[in-house]
């Protein structure tokens, strides 16, 4: 799975653009890469970057799931949690080059992989994901929608919790898509929290935009339901548990 910076740091590393390197590399509009090469013994495709006896072919730009892996990496109440996650990993149980491994302390080994940045800007879009959410609560609670006696918008916020990425991505629609996979910012390789903020102003400023041209409770529904999904769907790209999430916020807007 990608966050935005990280589909840049990748077209960065491969020289070209993030929307080819997004339209050409990716699936779920650019939040996983396609894993559409070789087969393995076991017929499972390899990533679109792996290159057969060499290994990934951005390994300078790859992306944080990549960084951790065999570790996963849990935040609950602020608190963040390094797992292991072998097991469920078939690969740990194929692949001789990742057997043998020394083994390590868990901070040795993120020191290793250059994880900072990284987790630096998946916390950043977690904190885009919430205020997504929020403007689409906002839409709900404060306009007088909800007290009106909407029920709709919860419920589509509900069944949004069990959607895949593609039909999020319809609600969503390519103009939204296009703003959160490919902001108009320029790309900083060493300062996610910069480009991150630029691209949390950039969201903001469109919304405010809309919500503007706002006539009636028809289209603050709409927004809402459009924004929720929005915040859903980044949180399936930073790997967020989508479903807690969206009964979460259905409470919330009760
Ligand atoms: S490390 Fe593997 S999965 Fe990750 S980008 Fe490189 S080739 Fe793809």
């Amino acid at each position: 799975m990608l966050n935005p910076w990280e589909l840049h740091r990748l077209a960065f590393e491969k020289q070209m653009a993030a929307r080819d390197f997004r339209d050409l590399y990716c699936d779920w509009s650019g939040i996983l890469l396609k894993f559409n090469g070789e087969k393995d013994e076991r017929g499972k495709s390899s990533c679109s970057q792996y290159i057969e006896n060499f290994g990934c072919s951005l390994h300078e730009g790859r992306p944080l799931a990549c960084r951790l892996f065999p570790i996963g990496r849990q935040i609950q109440n602020e608190t963040i949690q390094y797992i292991f996650q072998g097991e469920t990993f078939p690969c740990l149980n194929g692949c001789p080059e990742v057997i043998e491994l020394p083994q390590l302390s868990v901070e040795a080994y993120l020191k290793g992989q250059q994880t900072t940045l990284f987790e630096q800007a998946q916390d950043e879009y977690l904190e885009v994901m919430q205020n997504i959410a929020d403007i689409a609560l906002m839409l709900l609670l404060d306009t007088g929608w909800a007290t009106s006696g909407d029920t709709h918008t919860r419920v589509q916020w509900r069944t949004m919790g069990s959607e895949s990425p593609n039909q999020l991505a319809q609600r969503i629609g390519e103009k939204w898509l296009d703003l959160l996979t490919l902001p108009d910012i320029v790309f900083k390789l060493d300062d996610p929290k910069e480009f991150i903020l630029e691209h949390q102003n950039l969201l903001n400023e469109n919304a405010q935009n809309q919500i503007d041209c706002l006539i009636n409770f028809t289209e603050i529904g709409d927004l809402a339901i459009q924004m929720m999904a929005l915040a859903l769907f980044l949180g399936k790209a930073i790997g967020a548990d989508v479903k807690s999430l969206a009964e979460m916020w259905s409470e919330m807007g009760e």
